[in-house]
Formats: C-alpha cells, sequence, structure tokens
C-alpha cells in the first residue's frame, strides 16, 4: 500500500475516523522522526498485526527541557516517509507545532502529569519531560484512537510512563513493547546516534557491554547481588574512557522502578543504563538474560 504524507493532525483524525467506520483494526507508531531500523521493526509489527498503519513524525517540543537540544535534535521528512512506507506505514503523519500546541512556545494550559514514575531516573535528569510525552501521547492517542500501539522497550521508562496513562485515561488502547534494534556491535539504535563522533561511537559500545556483562554475571552466579551488578555496568560502561560521563547503571524492579537489592529476580528485573558519551545522552536497558553475539562483545 501507498503510505499518505499528512500535514496536519487533523487530517490524520479524519482518516482514521473513516478507517475505524470500515471496521479496519489501527497500528499507531509515534515517533520524533529521523525514523533507522529499529522505528522500521515497531513500523513492520504494526503492519503485521493491524489493517492499516499509521506512523506520526514529530519533534514534541513539550518534553524537551533544553531547547538547545530541541534545535538539534535530526530531522529527515523525506528519507522518514520512504522508510516508512518500504516498512508498512498507511499514513505518515507530520504535523506541525503551532496545530497541537496554538500557545508554542508557551505550553498549553493543560498537561498530563504522570506521578512518581515521572521523576525518577529519566525524569529525574530531564524534569518535566515525562509530562511532555504524556501529553503528546494523550493527544495523539485521541486523535488516532488506535487499537493498539507500538512503543520500544529501548525507552523503558517512557513505555512503562505510557502504560501507566494509558491504563488511567484510555484503557481500551492495547499497549504493545516492543524489543530493542540493534547496531552490528550491540549499540542500541537512536535518532542520537548520528550525533556521536567517531571516537564517541566507540566508546558507546559500553552501554551495551555492561548490559552483557550483568548478564554474564548472573548467568555465573544467581545468587549475585545487585549491588554487584552495577559496580559491574559502571565499570564496563567507565571503559569507554574520558568521553563517557555516567548518570546511572542500576538494577531495579521492571514495573515499579524500585532499584533492587540483595540477590535479584531475573524475571521482575531490569538494567538501565543512561550515560552521556561525547555529549550525547544515550540510553540502554535489557533483562538480565541478555546476551550479546560473542563477537559483539570481544570485538575492539
Ligand atoms: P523516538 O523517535 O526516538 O521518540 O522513538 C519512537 C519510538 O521508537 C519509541 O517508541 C522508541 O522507544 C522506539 N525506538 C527507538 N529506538 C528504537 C530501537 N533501537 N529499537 C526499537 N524501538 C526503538
Amino acid at each position: 500500500m501507498v503510505a499518505v504524507l499528512h500535514h496536519s493532525l487533523a487530517e490524520t483524525q479524519a482518516a482514521c475516523r473513516k478507517f475505524a467506520q470500515q471496521g479496519l483494526s489501527i497500528g499507531f507508531v509515534p515517533t520524533m522522526g529521523a525514523l533507522h531500523a529499529g522505528h522500521g521493526s515497531l513500523i513492520s509489527r504494526a503492519a503485521r498485526e493491524n489493517d492499516v498503519v499509521v506512523v506520526s513524525d514529530f519533534v514534541n517540543p513539550l518534553q524537551f527541557g533544553d531547547l538547545g537540544d530541541l534545535d538539534a535534535y535530526p530531522r529527515d521528512l523525506d528519507g522518514d516517509v520512504a522508510l516508512a512506507r518500504s516498512a508498512g506505514a498507511t499514513v505518515v503523519c507530520a504535523p506541525q507545532v503551532h496545530e497541537l500546541y496554538p500557545t508554542w512556545p508557551e505550553a498549553p494550559a493543560t498537561m498530563v502529569s504522570v506521578g512518581p514514575l515521572a521523576e525518577i531516573f529519566e525524569g529525574a535528569a530531564r524534569p518535566g519531560h515525562f509530562n511532555g510525552v504524556a501529553t503528546i501521547v494523550t493527544k495523539l492517542h485521541n486523535a488516532v484512537r488506535p487499537t493498539r500501539a507500538y512503543y520500544g522497550e529501548k525507552d523503558f521508562q517512557q513505555l512503562a510512563v505510557i502504560r501507566q496513562i494509558t491504563s488511567d485515561l484510555s484503557p481500551d488502547v492495547e499497549i504493545i513493547g516492543c524489543t530493542t534494534k540493534r547496531e552490528a556491535d550491540g549499540l542500541a539504535m537512536s535518532s542520537r546516534n548520528v550525533r556521536l563522533s567517531a571516537e564517541a561511537r566507540v566508546a558507546a559500545r559500553g552501554l551495551s557491554r555492561a548490559l552483557h556483562v550483568a548478564g554474564q554475571a548472573f548467568r555465573a552466579n544467581p545468587q549475585v547481588s545487585a549491588e554487584t551488578l552495577n559496580e559491574l555496568m559502571a565499570t564496563s560502561v567507565l571503559a569507554g574512557g574520558d568521553l563517557v560521563t555516567l548518570d546511572y547503571a542500576v538494577v531495579v524492579d521492571a514495573s515499579t522502578f524500585a532499584r533492587a537489592t540483595g540477590p535479584v529476580d531475573p524475571t521482575a528485573t531490569r538494567c538501565l543504563i543512561t550515560a552521556i558519551v561525547g555529549g550525547v545522552r544515550l540510553l540502554d536497558n535489557a533483562g538480565l538474560t541478555f546476551t550479546l553475539a560473542d563477537e559483539m562483545s570481544t570485538s575492539p
């Protein structure tokens, strides 16, 4: 099917009403553009599981505390439409900021406020970030009224926030969490990776290696403590040298995000890592069963 490009959310909303009247299921993949194969994997999955697929392509200014970061965010609408189309999108919606936020640069009077989950880890590092995410997700879900909406585990805390607001505000939308797509050396794909210098790109491998090291340590000793795993992960990330500043490397309860202590339950925990590498904030996470292929974890 040929993907149609809409420049307004109103147009997409009208198209989605027609899809729903025809009894078609709608898969929705919200993105901030600069699409890569990670986004492509969400779109293809949505295409396999639904009659039509709507992809939104909107750099949401409300979730950026730092307006320099907003300006520096990569954009490539032509490339996005081509990738979305080849992955199976029906509609790509790239609305303008003023349609969604008529008062911008003043924030809208009404924002969706998420609660404690939005205050820790990424929420602590980026105050207001998750309320910005929750507000745009609510607006987009209201317009598209998807049968299923697809979000990446790559942004694990964001996925948890979206599950929370959906269950609180619009429980009829099914939220599907999708596995993280990685580069050949293990680095989690991210639109921000294009901002890494060649040296930072090498140092960035430390994040996925740290997740591998944690999985390996757990397999070697299932009684290993969360504290030991945290130290092992931090050491692996910081092996990237001076270019790397670690924000956190921590084993948490996968639903409450409470820090794990003592021996860990691999079915209920998640390892979260965030580091600033060469000035670029990178996130990764995995369960304790995670392993990189041997050649990835040992390559220079
Ligand atoms: P973004 O454009 O970065 O806001 O991401 C849009 C969606 O794609 C979010 O649900 C992300 O979690 C997801 N995503 C980003 N990177 C990846 C990846 N490497 N693998 C799978 N999903 C991803």
